[in-house]
């Protein structure tokens, strides 16, 4: 798939995964597109635990902040019986691998919608087939709107929307979307 001079990416999905995604292809120069099916940008759920891992993604677009705003530093993390004792420990590292924060998931995504603010950012509109393009044409995104359907060329697809391949595929892209997995899936616990 060949890439323009201003090369175009378009996100499916403005969850936590899609909008990391977004903040990211910003950063790297991409003009950004995140395509978000609900009316708005909200997260559903409680608090989720920040490893050392999401640390460094959230530091490398700049969202490590609210982790020290909004977070809660996690010590010592592990599972406990309902007795309270220890069916596992994980040892705690100040600057280590084990370092965790609790988060609520609704103050993630309310920083990451920050992180890829200079995004253009649509809801309301539902991707309903992606062409993945070939060696030398675009891929071109089929989105429904309320005015009737959209074609949206890009140089690069991210499925962030949950497919069926994915194995937390409970909801978001349907099978017609099976496509958009074959150009790049980045929602969490993708194969
Ligand atoms: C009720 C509930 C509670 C949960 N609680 C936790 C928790 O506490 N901690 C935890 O770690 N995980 C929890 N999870 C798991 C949760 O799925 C992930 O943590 C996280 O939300 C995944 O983020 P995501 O961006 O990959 O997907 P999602 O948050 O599902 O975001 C996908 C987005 O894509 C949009 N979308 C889907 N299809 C299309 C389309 N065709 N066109 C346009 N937009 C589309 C959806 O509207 C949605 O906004 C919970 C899940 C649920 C359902």
């Amino acid at each position: 798939m060949p890439v323009s001079a201003e090369p175009r990416a378009v996100v499916v999905g403005g969850g936590i995964a899609g909008l990391a995604a977004a903040a990211s292809l910003l950063r790297a120069g991409w003009h950004t597109r995140v395509i978000e099916q609900a009316s708005s940008f909200s997260e559903v759920g409680a608090g989720l635990g920040v490893t050392a891992n999401d640390q460094r993604a959230l530091d490398a677009i700049g969202a490590d902040g609210a982790l020290e705003r909004e977070g809660q530093r996690i010590r010592p993390a592990g599972t406990q019986f309902m007795d309270g004792s220890w069916l596992m420990k994980l040892p705690y590292h100040a600057a280590g691998t084990t370092r965790m924060y609790g988060m609520h998931r609704q103050r993630l995504h309310t920083a990451l919608l920050d992180a890829a603010a200079e995004a253009e950012l649509s809801t309301g509109m539902r991707v309903v087939r992606i062409d993945p393009g070939g060696t030398d044409q675009q891929a071109v995104v089929l989105v429904d709107t309320a005015n009737g359907q959209q074609r949206v060329p890009a140089d690069l697809v991210v499925g962030a929307g949950h497919c069926p391949r994915c194995r937390t595929g409970h909801r978001g892209i349907r099978d017609e979307l099976g496509s958009a997995c074959r150009v790049r899936c980045s929602a969490s616990g993708s194969r």
